[in-house]
């Protein structure tokens, strides 16, 4: 349940509610919105439920106590109206910018690395991507460079100025992968496991949490909720495709999500056409196609010579491509950002009640 403050509530008020909730064995989360503070009561409340709504109505400051009917509480748009904006070093998400992150799908070489961070940052990449720890199907195929791979992309940071995002694939590896990365990302094999999830909720790094191919939307902010509730607040989305029936496609990317999760959710959602398709030339069809649906971004993989990658070889961009690629998606991202601004999220905001037509922008 919600606890929504009076416009005029204390700060005393506020913390008051807070330790009736810790009183009660609940956890409080409270936002700061635009007009009035709203705190998520969040645990295992049981039957206890109506007691204890009728118990927070009566205290100092309250104006309501609204049920939420979604399990997801702290990620929903219901208790965070606003969008989540993120700050990386120089870029932006979140913020209706555009958001292009772009890179190899591995880290090969400091020289492969560098030759790929030109490109994409000189044709307009705001974030560059490069995997470090690479999550194979097959146990024998190239595992990436680790540690090694962390330093180039620290190294390729300095040269362009882009921060870079990497995938962290288990808990002991997150102090490491944060000591040089400015994103973690999290990849689909591993969007629901918890430790993971948790750990990297304790970090002071924005997390990338890429849909598991064969998650729900609602166990997908599930896991998010997970990063969330650990303590961790900058969480992007990012639509990778799921498994289907199809096969002439590597994943079947779900367009629909991206304006569902904006309905949702107040979290960025970015999309990944690369993954999603598998094919070199869906890449920049499927890229304009989550733009046009109204995501904060994508991220496409980009390798100077695509044919000799040592992962992924047959959905990398050319650097030439990727060009062309932001030649069509930034007129299209221009044209469709006024399409998606919707009044009614700032005329809601904190309004709790009004927030059936939420949607981003
Ligand atoms: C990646 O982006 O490097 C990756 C492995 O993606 P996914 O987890 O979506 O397969
Ligand atoms: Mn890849």
């Amino acid at each position: 349940m919600f606890v929504v403050m009076a416009r005029t509530a204390s700060e005393a008020e506020i913390l008051g509610v807070k330790s009736q909730i810790l009183a009660e064995g609940m956890t409080p989360f409270d936002h700061q919105g635009s007009e009035r503070v709203v705190i998520a009561v969040v645990g295992e409340v049981g039957p206890r439920k109506a007691v204890l709504q009728s118990r927070l109505a009566g205290l100092p400051g309250v104006e309501e106590v609204t049920p939420i009917s979604r399990p997801f509480k702290l990620t929903s748009r219901e208790f965070h109206p606003e969008d989540t904006v993120i700050r990386i070093l120089d870029a932006v998400v979140g913020d209706g910018s555009l958001t292009v992150m772009a890179g190899p799908c591995s880290v090969e070489s400091r020289d492969q690395l560098f030759e790929a961070a030109d490109a994409v940052a000189a044709a307009g990449a705001t974030i560059l991507r490069g995997g470090a720890f690479k999550p194979r199907t097959s146990p024998y195929s190239f595992q990436g460079l680790g540690v090694e791979a962390l330093r180039y992309l620290a190294d390729a940071r300095e040269r362009t100025g882009l921060p870079v995002i990497t995938e962290v694939m288990e808990p002991n590896q997150v102090d490491i992968v944060a000591e040089y990365a400015d994103i973690l990302q999290i990849g689909t094999r591993n969007m629901q496991n918890y430790s993971l999830l948790t750990a990297v909720g304790r970090v002071a790094r924005p997390i990338m949490l890429k849909r598991g191919y064969g998650a729900t939307v609602e166990e997908w902010l599930m896991a998010a909720e997970y990063v969330v509730s650990s303590g961790n607040p900058n969480v992007i989305l990012c639509e990778r495709g799921i498994r289907t029936f199809e096969t002439y496609t590597r994943n079947t990317m779900d367009l629909a999500a991206v304006p569902l999760l904006h309905h949702l959710t107040h979290l960025p959602v970015i999309v990944d056409p690369s993954h999603a398709t598998g094919k070199r030339w869906l890449v920049k069809p499927l890229a304009i196609g989550g733009i046009a649906v109204g995501a904060d971004g994508v991220m496409v993989e980009v390798h100077p010579r695509p044919e000799e990658a040592l992962s992924d070889a047959e959905q990398q961009l050319t650097p030439e491509q990727f060009r062309e690629l932001m030649a069509s998606l930034v007129p299209v991202h221009e044209h469709v950002r006024s399409l998606h601004r919707d009044p009614v999220v700032s005329a809601a905001a904190l309004g709790i009640g009004g927030s059936g037509g939420l949607s981003k922008h």
